[in-house]
């Protein structure tokens, strides 16, 4: 439920107001936007909502208490009004800026990611992509150079400066890509993976939660509210693409979603129209409409040669491909008033 409290609540009412929500087994957040404070509070069970309402409507200065009905509720709308701002360094997303994280689908050795990423950050990226573990569909497919990856990644990053995003398959490896990450992501094979994100919720590194290629909306914010049950609100959505029947592209990139999740939750949303599309010639235009739409930041696939590339060729831009996507995107920002 969300308390809200009357202007001019002080801040010794606002402590009461806490100490009695504690006492009803209620965790309290508390979000002080421009106009006023709103405190919401999770943990008791529904069951027991209707007498702590009256208890806590009872409190002179409390104006009104909602119970918030979605089945999610740190990360909704309702819970909390104002966005979330995820922060990487200086680097701010969910501030209406606009972030591109670019890089290659899998780390393949120093030379490729290097090369990649000095040319990613020449043109404007602001974070850098690239798998050390990768999830393969067939067991005999290329895994991942695994903790060498992560070392090649922690190299690239005291070169250029970019911060690092890479995604963690396992529960039992978060702390060691901890030591090399600065965003974790959670791919979409394993959004429904409960252990896995306990596991990222219980670190305070953001986390990139991809959406899962047959999750309903509803499902990704479960999962992201795994997440957040364990202290960890630094998260990012990703839209990458579901299954649908269509099949002359790999996967259907659901544009709806970016302004449907952006009303429902406060979490700001990424859009990879590299798997969203798995193909490079509908990248491009894929990433102007997902801004258009109202992503926060747009994570693609770079690749020196994408024909050579272990895996993702077919979707991987080129370092000339890339460089005429940000010219197009920093035309659309600058249309809308964002800045990249
Ligand atoms: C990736 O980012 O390379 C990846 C495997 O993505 P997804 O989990 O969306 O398939
Ligand atoms: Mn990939």
């Amino acid at each position: 439920m969300v308390i809200l409290p009357k202007p001019g609540c002080t801040d010794e009412q606002l402590q009461e107001i806490l100490r009695l929500l504690d006492s009803l087994g209620y965790s309290a957040h508390i979000s002080r936007g421009v106009e006023r404070t709103v405190i919401g509070a999770v943990g008791a069970p529904d069951s027991d909502r209707s007498a702590a309402i009256e208890r806590l409507e009872s409190l002179p200065q409390v104006e009104r208490v909602v119970p918030v009905l979605k089945p999610y509720k740190l990360v909704s709308r309702d819970f909390q009004p104002q966005n979330t701002v995820v922060r990487v360094g200086d680097i701010a997303i969910g501030d209406g800026s606009l972030t591109v994280m670019a890089g290659p689908c899998t780390v393949e050795s120093r030379d490729q990611l290097l090369q990649t990423a000095r040319a990613v950050k020449e043109a404007g990226a602001k974070i850098l992509r690239g798998g050390a573990y990768k999830p393969s569909t067939s067991p005999y497919s290329f895994q991942g150079l695994g903790k060498e990856g992560l070392e090649l990644l922690s190299e690239a990053r005291a070169e250029t400066g970019l911060p690092v995003i890479t995604e963690v398959l396992d529960p039992r490896d978060v702390e060691v890509v901890c030591e090399h990450a600065d965003i974790l992501q959670i791919g979409a094979r394993n959004m429904t993976n409960f252990s896995l994100l306990k596991e990222v919720g219980s670190t305070r590194k953001p986390v990139m939660l991809k959406r899962g290629m047959s999750a309903t909306i509803e499902e990704w914010l479960h999962a992201a509210e795994y997440i957040a049950t364990r202290g960890n609100t630094q998260i990012l959505l990703c839209e990458r693409g579901i299954r649908t029947f269509e099949t002359a592209t790999r996967n259907t990139f659901d544009i709806n979603a970016i302004p449907a999740v952006q009303q429902l939750s406060h979490l700001p949303v990424v859009a990879d129209p590299s798997h969203g599309t798995g193909r490079r010639s509908l990248v491009g235009p894929v990433a102007r409409a997902a801004v258009a739409a109202g992503a926060d930041a747009v994570i693609v696939e770079v690749h020196p040669e994408p024909s050579k590339a272990l895996k993702d060729g077919a979707q991987s831009l080129t370092f000339e491909g890339f460089r005429v996507m940000m010219e197009e995107l920093k035309c659309i920002a600058s249309a809308l008033g964002r800045c990249m």
